[in-house]
């Protein structure tokens, strides 16, 4: 028989420590959905089932032990962090649900130089870490936008990415070893080792896991040598968004790294201040790093390539100085946009996927014109454009992003009218022309409905992840898996 809320919260306490459990409204409310709701919570709507409780985690053994007791109870659990996540990965979508809290968990275990590894618990800032780092002359070279917000088990869990990534990699290619316990309790540690031939590798059964198969509770990353003082800045006014993926697939099959490799279409450019430079055009803007002569020869590579393109005109580098300078977000301007969303009823979501070279025009040209001809409610769109932020040898991302006044619906429906049928358009054209449904946000709960189309048979092997490490489904009900 299911245990009662109340029978839930009590056991808990006797296995947590009854300071450990929080039940009171607000948190329980707060923790009960994400970004994804984020217009909802400004007007303080809370449509989803409250969880029976918040426990903040401490340790490994304690986590082992709530896990152990929710599986056995087959209580759904949600593992949290920085709660910074955007594609409902933190909905409480299930009667009961516990959140389980690792931001607690936020003590840096190790910074070994000699070997480039830095080791932390699954609560600490990404902020923080970094500062450290770069205090001792080092860097993890992992910049996400959100990188005062997330924490390291979350930005391990939703195979996070910088906006170094060019050059660095996104955290799949930076996690070296893990410890991660599973729902039984098991506790399990992935040795740090710089590269090894033992079968397949199984930090990725845990990195992207989005809290649907374990708790990620410790990360170890590598670290790089720090040095600012070789940046250079490059930027491109164009015309095109297609010459712009050929300027980027050229520069990176040549084998340029730069870290920062952008191109932004004229309305997602001009939304970000840059159009006074590029005159309402295209932009492409890059960033050199490493040791100076790296750097350098970097800088000069990108500038040869992009003279053959007659379209690109140089423009003044200053600005993306200035937006280098102001990148990531703080709680100061979650506290703006919070404000602004009240007052305008405007406010604007993203979705991020990707494409090998061949078809990642042909997405990003299908999906504009899909949402201008289709999209039944466009005249409430303020802006609607994107941006390729990572680029690889094979292939680049496109991150759709779009704005939009909230008119004539109650608060409740402005999911079902805009955002769920907006991001469903973008997921269709890329997988209708072979790309990706998500870059790097996560599947969340609401690109599910396509999961089984993104894997197509290789779903056999993701779904056998979930028999056998989940088998009573307690973690993150709805999240990648969908919902039976
Ligand atoms: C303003 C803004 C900018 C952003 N920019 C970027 C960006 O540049 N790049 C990028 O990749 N993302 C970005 N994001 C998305 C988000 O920050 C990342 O997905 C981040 O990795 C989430 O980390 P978190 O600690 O906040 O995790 P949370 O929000 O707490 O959780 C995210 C997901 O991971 C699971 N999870 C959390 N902790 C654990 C754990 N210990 N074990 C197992 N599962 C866990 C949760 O259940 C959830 O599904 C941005 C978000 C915002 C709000």
């Amino acid at each position: 028989m299911a245990l009662s809320r109340e029978a839930i919260v009590e056991q808990l306490q006797k296995i947590a420590g009854p300071e450990q459990v929080i039940t009171d409204e607000q948190v329980l409310k707060e923790n009960s959905h994400d970004r994804y709701r984020k217009l909802q919570s400004v007007f303080g709507i809370y449509a989803l089932p409250l969880p029976a409780a918040v426990v903040k985690l401490t340790d490994v053994e304690q986590v082992s032990a709530v896990l152990k007791f929710l599986n056995e109870n087959k209580i759904n659990c949600v593992p949290r962090t920085g709660g910074s996540a955007t594609e409902g990965g933190l909905e409480t979508i299930v009667e009961n649900s516990v959140v389980l809290d690792g931001s607690g968990m936020n003590r840096i275990i190790k910074i070994d130089a000699d070997n480039m590894l830095a080791t932390a618990q699954c609560g600490v800032n990404l902020e923080v870490l970094e500062n450290q780092l770069r205090a001792q002359g080092f860097t993890t070279g992992h910049s996400p936008q959100s990188k005062p917000l997330a924490q390291m088990g979350g930005l391990v869990a939703t195979r996070s990415i910088g906006q170094f990534s060019t050059l660095y990699g996104a955290i799949e290619d930076m996690v070296v070893g893990l410890e991660a316990v599973f729902p039984n309790g098991q506790i399990t540690r992935i040795k740090n080792v710089p590269r090894r031939a033992c079968g397949p590798d199984i930090r990725h059964v845990i990195i992207g896991n989005e809290g649907a198969l374990c708790y990620i509770t410790e990360v170890t990353v590598k670290m790089f040598t720090y040095q600012p003082e070789n940046n250079l800045f490059f930027g491109y006014a164009l015309d095109n968004m297609k010459t712009g993926f050929a300027i980027l697939r050229e520069i990176m099959v040549t084998g340029f790294r730069p870290s920062i490799a952008r191109l932004y279409d004229a309305e997602d450019g001009a939304q970000h201040g840059f159009d006074q430079f590029a005159e309402g055009k295209c932009l492409l803007i890059f960033m050199t790093e490493g040791p100076k002569g790296i750097s350098r020869a970097t800088g000069e590579g990108i500038e040869e390539i992009v003279a053959r393109y007659d379209e690109c005109r140089k423009v003044n580098t200053q600005i993306i100085e200035n937006w280098f300078n102001h990148l990531n977000w703080d709680p100061s301007k979650v506290q703006a946009e919070r404000d602004f969303m009240r007052k305008n009823l405007n406010l604007g979501f993203t979705t991020e996927v990707s494409g090998n070279w061949s078809c990642i025009n042909t997405i990003y040209e299908n999906t504009i014109k899909r949402i201008r001809e289709e999209f039944p409610h466009a005249e409430d769109l303020t802006m609607l454009g994107g941006h390729s932020s990572h680029s690889y040898q094979t292939g680049t991302n496109m991150y759709f992003v779009y704005d939009y006044n909230v008119v004539n619906c109650a608060m409740e429906e402005e999911l079902e009218k805009y955002h769920v049928p907006l991001n469903a358009m973008i997921v269709e054209e890329t997988l209708k022309a072979g790309g990706s449904m998500v870059h790097h946000h996560g599947i969340g709960k609401y690109r599910t409905p396509w999961t089984k189309e993104e894997h197509g048979s290789a779903y056999y092997i993701l779904k056998a992840l979930k028999d056998v490490f989940d088998p009573n489904g307690i973690m993150n009900t709805g999240t990648i898996y969908p919902l039976k």
